[in-house]
């Protein structure tokens, strides 16, 4: 048998922000349902990698 060491775990909290790409509005953690800058949908928001990890 082989272990998989760095498969990933679901349900495991990654460091994560969200960055509106319409205004750049940044959001810690969860998704939020709309940007609450300019009001854009969640569709909006890219993954961007958090500063220090
Ligand atoms: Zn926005």
């Amino acid at each position: 048998m082989t272990e998989w060491p760095s498969e990933p775990q679901e349900g495991e909290a990654e460091p994560i922000n969200w960055a509106c790409t319409n205004c750049g509005y940044r959001v810690e953690g969860e998704l939020p349902e709309k940007c609450p800058d300019c009001g854009e949908g969640k569709e909006m928001f890219d993954q961007v990698p958090v500063p220090g990890y």
